[in-house]
């Protein structure tokens, strides 16, 4: 493979999503505990009876209120990296938070409506605009897997007959998901077909679809590899795109048996993963803990180094979910 065009910039991107209070929220009388100081910090809380507390300041590259399209969330956090992926790097866009606090919305949000569809439609369609407008002597070939993490098991949604993958590593060391389906497509809407299917997988093996999908972490991958005809230059670049498990405590709902193995794993996972980025953060290259979880051992090779890296922290505004809202901010703070 050829060496990319210009150096990555290494640090993890944080953009925090706060999204609006639902109807149910707002007829229980919950109080909007969030207050948003600049665009680049958000206080949590400390608001007492008169509501003038300062509460705790947390800052991040972005911050995003309630009020935000989603158009605006994709040209803040993933827009920059798709130029990059077509350059040749390899990125991750990750979207983390409790349970409706919006991951799924900013991810995919409603697929196949303009304005309402997340960030996945839209860099598939900014994608393949890229691709359109370039010079024809570019030769590219697209693929996608789809999968999805339950209980540190990999399963393939574009192939239910595999429902347990393992990770391994190629002669490059660079790890993969061994046997996973990999659809060659060639337009947007091949890929968007590919979604559905997964999707309509995801939902065949489970009976409540939205508990399965806050307990499970799904992973999008989009592997772009081009060839320059002419000089026969190469380059690849792959992009993970993560809806990942809810991230909350399982105390609150007072689990046992199946529901408490299912927390636990998360738990696992997810402070693999925090694990992860707070040493990427710190510049600690040499003990990055990679081999903690399926998860971070997939990203491996797009999280840190060489790679961009964007987490959508996403944040309920609910006086209610104010002790998870505060961890998900500090879960965005190790990376910074
Ligand atoms: P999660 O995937 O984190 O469990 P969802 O994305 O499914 O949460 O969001 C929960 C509910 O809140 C959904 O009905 C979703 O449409 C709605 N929602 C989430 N974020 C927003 C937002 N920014 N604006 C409007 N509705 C939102
Ligand atoms: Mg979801």
């Amino acid at each position: 493979m050829g060496e990319p065009a210009a150096p990555a910039d290494e640090t993890i991107k944080v953009v925090c999503r706060v999204r609006p209070l639902n109807s149910s929220e707002e007829k229980a009388g919950s109080k909007f505990v969030l207050k948003f100081p600049s665009e680049e910090t958000i206080s949590c809380g400390g608001l007492g009876s008169d509501s003038r507390g300062p509460g705790k300041l947390f800052a991040f590259d972005r911050v995003l209120k309630p009020n935000v399209s989603q158009e605006y969330v994709y040209t803040v956090s993933a827009k920059p990296i798709v130029a990059d992926v077509l350059s040749g790097y390899n990125g991750t866009i990750f979207a983390y938070g409790q349970t409706s606090s919006g991951k799924t919305h900013t991810m995919e949000g409603v697929l196949g409506d303009a304005e309402l569809q997340g960030i996945i439609p839209r860099i598939v369609q900014d994608i393949f605009n890229y691709i359109y407008g370039m010079d024809e002597n570019l030769e590219f070939h697209i693929k996608v897997s789809y999968f999805e993490i339950y209980m540190d098991k990999i399963r393939d949604l574009l192939d239910v007959t595999k429902t347990n993958l393992s990770v391994h590593e190629d002669k490059n060391k660079v790890t993969y998901v061994k046997g996973a389906t990999e659809r060659f497509v060639s337009s947007p809407e091949e890929v968007m077909e590919t979604i559905d299917e997964g999707k309509a997988n995801r939902h065949v093996a489970v009976t409540n679809m939205n508990e399965h999908s806050s307990r499970s972490h799904s992973v999008f991958l989009i592997n772009v590899k081009q060839e320059n005809t002419v000089t026969q230059k190469k380059l690849s670049g792959k992009l993970y795109l993560v809806d990942l498990a809810g991230s909350e405590k399982v105390s609150k709902t007072g689990a046992e048996g199946a529901v408490l193995d299912e927390a636990k794993n998360i738990n696992k996972s997810l402070s693999a993963l925090g694990n992860v980025i707070a040493a990427l953060a710190e510049g600690n290259k040499s003990h990055v803990p990679y081999r903690d979880s399926k998860l971070t051992r997939i990203l491996q090779e797009s999280l840190g180094g060489n790679a961009r890296t964007t987490m959508v922290i996403c944040c309920s505004p609910a006086s209610y979910n104010e002790s998870e809202t505060k961890s998900t901010l500090l879960f965005g703070q190790r990376a910074k």
